[in-house]
């Protein structure tokens, strides 16, 4: 179903006014996790006065380990709209568990598979019955074959509006968390036809290098780009060492917008 031989035109996404996968390019950007009201405001602002329409935060966080912060579950996610809403953005978020697929349809605007649950059959298999876009993540030490797979999971069981999102794969290297696998993005572009991103900075673990990869990202024929934003993130409950401070946050924004690579 996904197979770019089975559809050769490129799947698009509408999410509220907003096109994914067509002729313009789409920002994600937010917090790592939801952690209060006042967090989440302060960067609706930002995102809202930059044009920014998706707003991420994650609600049920899969964290390596059990005594880090777990995420604020469904109270989370009613943060989240009801901020959202206040600000008219669209949101995503985290599902982890395939009862909580109607929470999801209930409170936000697309489900994010992630990374550690890329094969999650059972996942995938609900996330395919539910009614709103699904964007995938590439496993950890997933190859695209492997990826593509779980993604026809989704779109076998009736639900065609996935995305992926390349998040960078484990390697021997250590001066990133992850290694950005720009290769995914032409592959996965010519291999299927479903909306490809680049999450910048999962891929990296880092803040200093983002405007770098996101360019190579639009440039490789991404459709879009994720990035973690905080107001103060050194107070982070989650990934405090890559979310980007507001103003670095539209330092790459201006920097992206100027590459003349996002339309
Ligand atoms: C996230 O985006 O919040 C996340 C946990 O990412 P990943 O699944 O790619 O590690
Ligand atoms: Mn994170």
């Amino acid at each position: 179903i996904v197979s770019r031989k089975n559809q050769p035109d490129n799947t698009v996404i509408k999410v509220q006014d907003c096109l994914i996968g067509g002729s313009a390019q789409v920002m994600i950007a937010g917090p790592c996790s939801v952690e209060s009201y006042e967090q989440l405001r302060s960067v609706a602002s930002v995102l809202k006065d930059a044009g920014v329409k998706i707003m991420r935060g994650g609600a049920f966080k899969p964290r390596t380990s059990p005594y880090d912060f777990q995420g604020l579950g469904v109270e989370g996610l009613r943060m989240l709209k009801e901020v959202a809403d206040e600000f008219g953005l669209a949101t995503i978020s985290e599902i982890v568990h395939p009862a909580h697929m109607e929470l999801a349809e209930q409170y936000i605007d697309i489900i994010q598979i992630g990374a550690r649950n890329m094969q999650n059959f059972e996942l995938l298999k609900a996330a395919g019955e539910a009614k709103i876009p699904v964007l995938l993540k590439r496993g950890i030490a997933a190859t695209l074959e492997e990826f593509v797979h779980a993604a026809e999971y989704i779109a076998v069981k009736g639900n065609t509006n996935v995305m992926l999102i390349e998040r960078g794969i484990r390697t021997y290297e250590k001066w990133t968390r992850n290694t950005l696998d720009i290769s995914a993005v032409p592959l996965l572009k010519q291999e299927t036809h479903l909306p490809v991103l680049v999450d910048v900075s999962h891929s990296t673990g880092r803040k200093d290098i983002l405007l770098p990869c996101a360019k190579a990202a639009l440039a490789a024929g991404a459709d879009g780009v994720m990035v973690e934003v905080h107001p103060d993130p050194q107070t982070a409950l989650s990934d405090a060492a890559q979310q980007l401070d507001i103003p670095q946050f539209q330092q790459l924004w201006e920097g992206i917008r100027k590459s003349g690579l996002f339309k």
